[in-house]
């Protein structure tokens, strides 16, 4: 750590060869106990933690500063660095083998009393952690997720620079980008009633470059998008964005495998092997229901309609015969007593299947199930050898259509699987992306946004339903790290693919004509990325949620409880906006008001 004559080293720096030194260190009272007359503290400070014993024999501070220091002021202490007396060395400490004899203390900064304890030990309410949370980065676990953030961003930065990638700033205030989420809007005052929105991703921007002659892009972005709290989400995120010219999807996967085994050298010391797997999101669904598979164990999908084609069981006949499917997993050894089977049977109801079926495999090889009886010896041993099946598995089957049973059995497969090693890593790139989305209404939605290129044009226009497109994502533990996509870069294409999007001629022209008109001066074929930062870092770190890793992030509810923001503003910043809130809205502030007293 850099020094300063106020502090000489880093508490956390001191080790047995620095006996006999005198430093002068500066930083916070973590802890403070009174012996009898002398009195130990724990010294925390950016470096880490070390032993100061103050004796007043020794110290010269005033009786009042040694008594009167309490938890979390601000101090500097003189002294001399010296082994700890035989026996109470501190293993756990890096600092553990030495202490700080102190002879002078200054108080810096006294503190108020604390609104929590600064003690990982300690279980705090979230709300009051985000409150002050300045005081939250102060326990080992925010001030070593900051640390791990910033050495990750550092990582991610030697791959950009070694691949002589430019950085280059976008700007926060643009017209809308469509990533598929609602735009956070700013007013303009010099324009009234006209709107900046802030950006979802730099897409636009980094195509532009690529139309610019930057051939490859990067960095570290402010992304904003008004979702609503749905899982680990926050309006306002990082990603490391990048875009490379004369690139395929090859090239950006190759990019993707030196970030991965960069930033996990860095945070955890790990080697990660190299090719990263790969999966299409055809076979993703089909295997483990989802287009995030978590990969670190198997428990893949198994098809088992053709096995139940001439079946006596009603339920999976009935299905069969109008066009479902009859799907399962092998769970393994899960020893589930009456309840917890039911348990599984209502959670999958609760996700959309009409019904569950389970089976446990015997000892003596027959099947344990409420539909036992319906099944023939020949289906019993179809079943086993299909799953694979030993005695005291037990098989979870469903029967659907086959949306309903991939989704459903790709959830369970998440409750009832576990991890062999829950240190484990694994990362998965998902490939070709089907253009759009079918909701349940039949009606599409783009997978990603409308600059994404598709494999093939006319397959796009004549089947929509199936078309693929060239993107990718890059899944860690069953979590999309990040997305990018082969872009278009034909006008006409783009403007072809706005039209399958049911994005008409007028709209593209009015929303994305400078773009439009961008694309005509001799576009490069490019291809690019963008990973989330916060989340890459939340699970290489074990940490549940990004919250844990967004220095000052937001609640489920998008407010921030530090500075309170969203806040009012004065009457007359709004009217000088040319805005005016609608009176229900007034009326709703009002009753808030009321309600919370004021
Ligand atoms: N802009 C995209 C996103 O934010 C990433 C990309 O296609 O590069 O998801």
């Amino acid at each position: 750590m850099a020094t300063s004559p106020m502090k000489t080293i880093g508490a956390g720096e001191l080790r047995a060869q620095n006996a006999g030194e005198t430093v002068t260190l500066a930083g916070w009272v973590a802890r403070r106990r009174d012996h009898g007359g002398v009195i130990f503290i724990d010294l925390r400070d950016a470096s880490g933690i070390v032993q100061v014993v103050l004796n007043p024999d020794e110290a010269p501070a005033s009786e009042e500063v040694l008594h009167g220091l309490r938890s979390e002021y601000c101090i500097q202490v003189t002294g001399t660095v010296r082994p700890r007396p035989e026996g109470t060395a501190n293993q756990e400490l890096p600092t553990g083998a030495v202490e700080l004899a102190a002879h002078g203390l200054v108080v810096l900064s006294p503190s108020a009393p604390l609104p929590f304890q600064i003690d990982e030990r300690v279980d705090i309410d979230e709300g009051l952690r985000l409150q002050y949370r300045y005081l939250d980065m102060r326990r080992t676990r925010m001030a070593g997720n900051l640390r791990a953030r910033s050495a990750a961003i550092g990582a991610m930065r030697r791959v950009m620079d070694r691949g002589d990638f430019l950085e280059v700033e976008t700007p926060t205030l643009i017209a809308s980008t469509p990533e598929g989420a609602r735009d956070m809007l700013v007013p303009s005052r010099l324009r009234p009633g006209h709107f900046y929105a802030l950006p979802q991703s730099p897409q636009l921007f980094k195509q532009l470059l690529m139309i610019g002659g930057v051939e490859r892009y990067y960095q570290l972005a402010k992304c904003y998008r008004d979702e609503d709290f749905r899982a680990d989400r926050q309006i306002e995120f990082t990603q490391l964005d990048f875009e490379g010219s004369f690139w395929g999807q090859d090239e950006v996967l190759d990019v993707l495998e030196q970030i991965v085994v960069e930033v996990v050298q860095e945070l955890r010391g790990e080697e990660i092997e190299l090719p990263i797997a790969r999966i299409s999101y055809a076979d993703a669904m089909e295997k483990y229901g989802t287009d995030k598979p978590d990969l670190r164990f198997g428990m893949e999908i198994v098809d088992l309609s053709d096995l139940f084609a001439d079946t006596e069981f009603k339920a999976f006949a009935g299905v069969l015969g109008s066009q479902g499917t009859v799907r399962g997993i092998n769970g393994g050894a899960l020893g589930l007593a009456r309840s917890g089977l039911d348990r599984l049977v209502e959670r999958a109801q609760e996700l959309g299947a009409r019904g569950l079926v389970w089976m446990i495999v015997q000892e003596d090889g027959s099947l344990r199930s409420p539909v036992a009886k319906f099944l023939s010896e020949r289906e019993i041993a179809a079943i086993k050898g299909a799953f694979d099946a030993s005695p005291g598995d037990t098989l979870l089957i469903v029967a659907d259509e086959a949306k309903v049973v991939t989704s459903v059995l790709g959830q369970l497969r998440l409750t009832v699987g576990q991890p062999e090693d829950s240190d484990e890593l694994a990362f998965v790139f998902v490939l070709d992306f089907p253009v759009f989305d079918v909701n349940d209404d039949g009606s599409l939605s783009p997978a990603h946004h409308p600059f994404t290129a598709p494999a093939d044009v006319d397959e796009l226009a004549s089947n929509p339903e199936t078309a693929i497109s060239q993107s990718y994502d890059l899944v860690l533990n069953g979590s999309e790290l990040g997305s990018g996509s082969v872009r278009i870069h034909d006008p006409e294409i783009q403007a072809k693919v706005f039209e399958v999007m049911n994005i008409g001629a007028e709209d593209a022209r009015s929303r994305f004509g400078w773009f439009l008109e961008a694309l005509r001066y001799g576009t490069p074929p490019h291809a690019g990325f963008a990973i989330g930062v916060d989340r890459m870092v939340s699970i290489l770190r074990g940490e549940p949620n990004i919250r844990e890793i967004i220095p000052f992030p937001k609640t489920q509810t998008g407010a921030d409880p530090l500075t309170g923001s969203p806040g009012r503003v004065e009457e007359d910043q709004l009217f000088q906006l040319g805005i005016d809130v609608r009176p229900e809205v007034r009326i709703g502030w009002a009753e808030a008001e009321e309600d919370a007293g004021a």
